[in-house]
């Protein structure tokens, strides 16, 4: 096979086999594909789509281009969940433990933060101590003890995501549908849960900025996951917003013990949709027979305090110190808050999630180039959601800040981010679609 002659297949549009894409997977990974290759075949893919048949092989090379983890001598069935990307989106930190504390098995490879949106990786650093990278020895034997584990993917899980993915960062290539299918999915499946609930958002703050899209998004990584013998569901949900009010690792990490802790209304959106993901991946593990009775362990492993236990067994497994889960604020000190105001009056008609989680990554809390350093105490907390009413002596958020190198750009970035309205708006759904 000749690479050039692959890569002019799909830019005419024409359907690849599974050997065509193998050979450009693989060689990648092993050198005989070069990087301008990949990029440009990426580049054909993000304009031509591929067909399912495509995507299936796409999947299947890259995962079968590493190591895949066996957790086959755990017991029960093993539960992941999965988000897409978005902003104050702290639900594995939340619902991870929660079904833990339910019964459920969450065996779970994380990611880092990637431009505007945040990652669960970065979270969990936020606590002196904690290493999420970990042997899979180890990490079976906390699944095992405790229940629950969230730590980084190995090394080797994928390579030829990591790959793809640093090309696809630098060429315009993020924004489609089977690359992100598959860049997912090919790492899900290597981790080898039974059970996947994935969390799709749809909106400003998210991969995919259309309900079109995330539904075709969607459907596309149920069927992958289905075809290989897991049952996979996915959640659509919404990022015309943040979810929650913390936008920064440590903020985040306090957030999700704030909810664990009951110090947030059960009728908050974040703990809304850690209700409905935690409620999914309990009726999957078998652990539930319907949804208002997976709600029911829920709510109950919430208020007695053995979701929050949970989260503090897996931190301190992880090399973490615990006095930081009891004393959040620890997780938050820094040099200066900054508070920000409205300039008018009226209603938070409009929120841009991904302009807040540009300016948290600004602030220091994420990553333009992959060796930027993270300041796991700064971000963003803000004060008001959409639709809530406007005053000029009330501040919106607060800017956690050490280093001001980029603090301007960041506060103008916030300030853009909101839009005052005279007219309180449309209220927005919070799940849009359920994909089984
Ligand atoms: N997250 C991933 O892991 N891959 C993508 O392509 C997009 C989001
Ligand atoms: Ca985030």
């Amino acid at each position: 096979m000749i690479v050039t002659e692959i890569i002019e297949k799909k830019r005419d549009g024409l359907e690849l086999s599974p050997e065509e894409i193998a050979f450009m997977v693989n060689g990648l990974v092993n050198g005989e594909v070069q990087d301008p290759q990949m990029s440009a075949f990426m580049m054909a893919v993000c304009c031509r789509g591929m067909t399912e048949k495509e995507t299936a092989a796409l999947t299947l090379t890259m995962m079968d281009s590493g190591e895949t983890a066996d957790l086959s001598d755990l017991p029960g069935i093993k539960v992941d969940k999965h988000s897409t990307g978005g902003v104050g989106d702290t639900t594995t930190l939340v619902v991870a433990p929660l079904v833990a504390a339910c019964g459920g098995t969450v065996a779970k490879m994380s990611g880092r933060g990637l431009a505007h949106s945040g990652g669960t990786l970065d979270k969990l650093e936020s606590v002196p101590g904690v290493c999420v990278e970990q042997t899979m020895e180890r990490f079976k034997e906390i699944v095992r003890r405790i229940g629950v584990a969230v730590i980084g993917q190995s090394a080797n899980l994928v390579p030829a995501d990591k790959k793809m993915y640093a090309l696809r960062d630098v060429t315009g290539t993020v924004q489609s549908i089977p690359l992100i299918a598959s860049s997912i999915m090919s790492k899900k499946l290597a981790a080898g849960a039974d059970a996947i609930v994935l969390d799709v958002k749809t909106g400003n703050g998210a991969f995919m900025n259309t309900l079109e899209d995330s539904r075709m998004l969607a459907r596309e990584m149920v069927k992958l996951g289905r075809n290989l013998g897991r049952s996979t569901i996915a959640i659509i949900t919404d990022m015309n917003r943040p979810l929650g009010m913390a936008i920064g690792n440590g903020l985040e990490m306090k957030e999700a013990v704030e909810v664990l802790t009951g110090k947030v209304p059960v009728s908050d959106p974040l703990v809304e949709v850690c209700m409905i993901l935690g409620s999914h991946m309990l009726m999957l593990s078998g652990l539930a027979n319907n949804d208002a009775e997976a709600r029911e362990k829920l709510l109950c492993a919430l208020r007695s305090g053995a979701g929050y236990d949970k989260l503090r067994e897996m931190l301190i497994a992880l090399g973490g110190d615990p006095l930081y889960a009891d004393e959040p604020e620890r997780l938050v000190k820094v040099d200066r808050l900054i508070p920000v105001y409205p300039d008018s009056e009226g209603y938070f008609g409009f929120i841009d999630a991904k302009k807040l989680g540009i300016a948290a990554a600004l602030l220091g809390a994420g990553r333009f180039k992959k060796s930027d350093p993270i300041d796991p105490a700064v971000g963003i907390l803000m004060k008001k959601r959409y639709g809530d009413a406007a005053g000029f002596n009330e501040p919106y958020a607060y800017i956690y800040v050490n280093n001001e190198d980029r603090l301007e750009e960041a506060l103008s970035l916030v300030k853009e981010a909101v839009v005052v309205t005279a007219e309180p708006p449309e209220k927005l759904p919070l799940v849009y679609d359920i994909i089984k």
